[in-house]
């Protein structure tokens, strides 16, 4: 996977140090020699990365990146601080300012590789949510502000098989979040469990392969989306750049540092609910685009689009696929009696018998207003029928209950079966016949199945 990253310093040879060994490994680089111009070329060029000096004139690295984070068109962009060794105060002030990692000078090949793989990997996943998410919002279905807001308490599970050191880091989360520990957790119900937002995971663990678990949750569905932040030994860096290909999103090294420890549970916390809120308003979004907001049965422009797919395997020669139509009868005068109020609930009850009385493969639609339509894939026009007139019983033999129960309605629909024949059947062609069907179901006294034979 390669990436396009900026690279910012102001000293010219370590620019080209670092565009040397970037290259090398195919990504794309671009170069800044200062914050100023570093955010002026993030603006316009819209890097993957930005890998950025922290001492330079003009504007230096934490300011530079206070701006880049603030900003909606840079704020997504991952920015990895280069600091001089073991400079504490420096690491803190840019995880304050937002920056995503540190890398330390001289900068080793091996972790500069493996920081830059794992940032990109996110910032892909990323890209792809909010392009998708962007396409929602211009054609309507997403509305409303981007998500983003405080953050919450997190739970996080520590997994250390070192107690001591497990509750020493639980004890300094304590503060701000609620920190769970493996041993507890194996107790909790799968509920509990499923509300984790972090996995801090201690590379010292002897009882167990800490790399090979965090393989483990980074392949399960169940836990994929959740981020591990590995604790490390010194000695143990090559491992812990192992634990980042193998799709950990941090690493902090021991002795733990409890502000830096903090900021760094922080900042994860924040991506993961950033991610989790554009995942959810995604579904909702492609929830919202296929269902009728009445009934939540599938409206009418997903009723076209899964008939036309059905109608082409049944054209090329697979088994015929049949509709009905459902009226319910003499809707008008529910309305005009009881009001629209009353009106909708019979729609919605009615939505729910038809979900009820139609087989699993068949998909319950709303066309609009009272009518509806059960599309029935590998269905013969006879079994068709058997479906449509259990449908009818149900809704004849058993009142509505209306206004939470203070009213009961007798109901009745009238139903038309077509089915699907020969080579060019169009949707026109099934539904019409299904209305044609459906209308001398009403002609001759509604309550009742008529069908079109093919
Ligand atoms: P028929 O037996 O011939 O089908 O008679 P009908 O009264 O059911 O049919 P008609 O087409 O004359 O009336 C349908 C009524 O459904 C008219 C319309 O106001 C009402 N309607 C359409 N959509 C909705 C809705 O979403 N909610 C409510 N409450 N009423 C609706
Ligand atoms: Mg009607
Ligand atoms: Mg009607």
């Amino acid at each position: 996977m390669s990436a396009r990253v900026l690279v910012v310093d102001d000293i010219s040879a370590n620019r080209k140090l670092l565009q040397a060994k970037l290259s090398h490994e195919y990504f794309e680089v671009i170069t800044a020699s200062n914050g100023q111009e570093a955010i002026d070329m993030a603006r316009e060029q819209r890097p993957d990365i930005i890998l950025l000096d922290v001492m330079m004139p003009v504007m230096d690295g934490f300011e530079a990146c206070q701006i880049l984070k603030t900003d909606q068109d840079t704020q997504h962009i991952p920015v990895v601080m280069v600091t001089a060794l073991g400079d504490r105060d420096h690491r803190l002030k840019g995880l304050l300012a937002g920056a995503d990692d540190f890398l330390t000078k001289p900068v080793d090949d091996f972790a500069l590789m493996s920081r830059i793989r794992a940032l990109t990997k996110f910032k892909l996943v990323m890209d792809e949510l909010r392009s998708r998410e962007a396409n929602g919002r211009r054609i309507g279905v997403i509305e409303g502000e981007e998500p983003g807001g405080p953050i919450e308490p997190a739970r996080v599970l520590i997994i250390d098989d070192n107690e001591r050191q497990a509750r020493r880091i639980a004890l300094s989360l304590k503060q701000e979040h609620r920190p769970i520990l493996w041993s507890e957790a194996r107790n909790l119900a799968a509920k509990e469990k499923a509300g984790i937002d972090l996995i801090v995971l201690s590379l010292a663990s002897d009882s167990f392969d800490p790399l090979r678990l965090c393989a483990h949750f980074k392949s399960q569905l169940a836990t994929r989306d959740l981020p591990v932040l590995i604790v490390a030994d010194f000695e143990e860096e090559a491992k812990a750049l192992r634990a980042l290909d193998l799709g950990a999103s941090d690493i902090i090294m021991r002795p733990i540092d409890t502000e830096e420890l903090s900021a760094r549970v922080r900042t994860q916390v924040r991506k993961k609910r950033y991610l989790d809120a554009v995942r959810r308003r995604l579904d909702e979004s492609m929830e919202l685009a296929i269902t009728d907001q009445l009934t939540g049965l599938y409206n009418r422009r997903h009723m076209n689009k899964q008939l036309n797919q059905f109608l082409q395997r049944a054209n090329s020669g697979g088994e015929p696929v049949s509709v009905f139509i459902a009226d319910i009868d003499h809707f008008k005068s529910v309305n005009d009696t009881y009001g629209h109020d009353v009106g909708d609930e019979v729609l919605r009850e009615f939505a729910e018998r038809m979900r009820e009385n139609v087989r699993p493969a068949d998909i319950p639609c709303r066309q609009g207003g009272e009518e509806f339509v059960v599309i029935m894939p590998d269905t013969t026009g006879d079994m068709a029928s058997v479906v449509a007139e259990r449908l009818r019983r149900h809704v004849a033999s058993q009142t509505f209950a209306v206004e939470r129960g203070r009213n009961q309605l007798d109901v009745t629909v009238s139903l038309g079966v077509s089915t699907s024949y020969g080579s060019d059947c169009t949707i026109d062609d099934l539904l019409k016949r299904a209305d044609e069907a459906l209308y001398e179901a009403k002609q001759s006294g509604r309550n009742q199945v008529k069908s079109r034979a093919a």
